[in-house]
């Protein structure tokens, strides 16, 4: 009998974890294991907004592929999805077809837009490798043009930050410490750069703990830091942003907007026709797409519900690695004949979100709080703990953040 087809799609969290765990536990004549990615390096969506804000160089971020993944037992395509048809058990690449016996779907997010006029034109996005390099390249473009420019131009020099999400305090917290370096490089006086994060919630982060806000706020505010808060972002033209509050509206000088106000699934998912809500399709408790045996979809185009509450869990990069877990653990009982699958449940370690070097805020081990250094210290464990998950001592050598004064 032929060996059955293992496609994995995405080299993210959930697409890289599930391919090493595979490729442990699967004979070599077990299975042919495919990993599609567009790039031949995997990246750390959680560092993105360090290499945006320009406090980290990417190549820090990306990971070559093959220094994890063993090319002999899988087979690595660098190539990019376009579609996948479920019925006929294939994947259309841009340059190729792929068929399949098991699928894994881990082509994770895409910004969230809600339809705001002038945001995908104007607007930067904290996605990928790419979107970041631009954004870091655009400020310091804008801050190198602010001298040579004959009128004055705030507009280059407003920094907005849509949505004061985690996303949205991280790169805040990075671009806090990068503006004064900025400055100092391109004869710019501080006082001269806002850096504006517009929140529509009356308070940043909400629903975290109250108590940790407002230790990132006064810490964020004290950097130079404004928040908008209670305030909608709702047009972006080529230099200014239009924020509504108590319904009178603002028009902001700005040609530096980075929005980071929410994720949805990637639109292949939604494209495909899963049963999706912007673009993350409500699973099983095994992790398959309802209605197909064989398409586990993990990651951020998974939607998972907490039983407690009744609402979904948050995408994140610890759910997701919990996903690829259990996926891979499911595709081995199946190949083996089995059909006694794992239930996903998660278990969820805390949340720590940086706030710019050395600082940072977080719950952990079930609700202790953690401020300031020790958090930052925290980060990097959380880090360094993935580095070593994914490839070992030698990769955590590396690329782990090792040093607790600087990155
Ligand atoms: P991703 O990690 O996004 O990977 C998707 C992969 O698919 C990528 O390699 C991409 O290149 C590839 N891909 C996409 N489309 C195609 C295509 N058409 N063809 C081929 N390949 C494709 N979560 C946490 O738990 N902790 C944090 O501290 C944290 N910090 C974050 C900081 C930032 C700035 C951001 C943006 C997010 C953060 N998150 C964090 C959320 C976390 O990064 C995501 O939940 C996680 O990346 C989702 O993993 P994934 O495997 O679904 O997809
Ligand atoms: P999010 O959805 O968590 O936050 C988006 C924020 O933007 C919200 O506060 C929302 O009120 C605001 N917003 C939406 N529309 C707006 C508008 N028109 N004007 C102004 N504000 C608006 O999205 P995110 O921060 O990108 O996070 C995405 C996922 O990644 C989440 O699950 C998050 O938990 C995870 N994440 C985790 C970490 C961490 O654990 N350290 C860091 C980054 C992201």
């Amino acid at each position: 009998m032929n060996r059955p087809k293992i496609v994995i799609l995405g080299a993210g969290y959930g697409g890289m974890i599930s391919t090493v765990k595979l490729q442990k536990m699967l004979g070599a004549n077990e299975a042919d294991i495919t990993l599609v990615n567009k790039h031949n390096y995997h990246y750390q969506t959680t560092w993105l907004h360090e290499n945006a804000a320009g406090t980290l160089h990417q190549d820090r971020t990306r990971i070559k592929i093959s220094d994890v993944v063993d090319l002999n037992r899988v087979n690595l395509v660098q190539d990019t999805v376009v579609s996948i048809h479920q019925d006929e058990k294939k994947v259309k690449l841009e340059n190729g077809e792929l068929t399949y016996d098991y699928l894994i779907v881990g082509l994770g997010f895409e910004a969230a837009t809600f339809g705001i006029q002038g945001l995908l034109e104007h607007a930067f996005t904290i996605s990928n490798i790419n979107s970041s390099r631009l954004i870091r390249e655009h400020i310091e473009y804008n801050f190198a043009r602010y001298n040579n420019e004959k009128e004055e131009r705030p507009e280059l020099l407003n920094i907005v930050v849509g949505g004061a999400g985690f996303t949205g305090i991280e790169f805040v917290g990075e671009l806090a410490n990068r503006v004064p370096e900025l400055c100092e490089e391109y004869d710019i006086p501080r006082e001269k750069v806002r850096i504006l994060n517009v929140e529509a919630a009356p308070t940043a982060l909400p629903g975290f703990d109250e108590e940790l806000v407002e230790y990132a706020m006064n810490l964020l505010e004290g950097k130079g830091v404004e928040f908008k808060l209670g305030t909608m972002l709702k047009e972006v033209t080529n230099n200014s942003i239009i924020v509504e509050k108590d319904e009178q509206r603002e028009e902001i000088p700005s040609s530096n907007v980075i929005w980071a106000a929410g994720v949805r699934g990637n639109s292949i998912v939604e494209e495909a026709g899963f049963e999706s809500a912007r673009g993350r399709v409500k699973v099983g408790d095994d992790l398959r797409a309802p209605g197909y045996d064989d398409v586990f979809i993990i990651g951020d185009c998974a939607l998972v519900m907490d039983k407690e509450n009744d609402r979904p869990y948050p995408p994140t990069a610890q759910i997701a690695i919990q996903e690829a877990e259990t996926t891979a653990h499911n595709i081995k009982t199946l190949i083996n004949g089995g059909d006694h699958l794992e239930k996903f449940v998660p278990d969820l370690k805390g949340t720590v979100a940086s706030l710019g070097e050395g600082q940072a805020i977080g719950v952990v081990f079930g609700g202790k709080k953690l401020f300031g250094w020790t958090a930052s210290v925290m980060k990097k464990v959380i880090d360094n703990r993935y580095l070593l998950k994914l490839g070992g001592v030698g990769l955590l050598l590396k690329k782990g953040k090792f040093n607790i004064f600087t990155k």
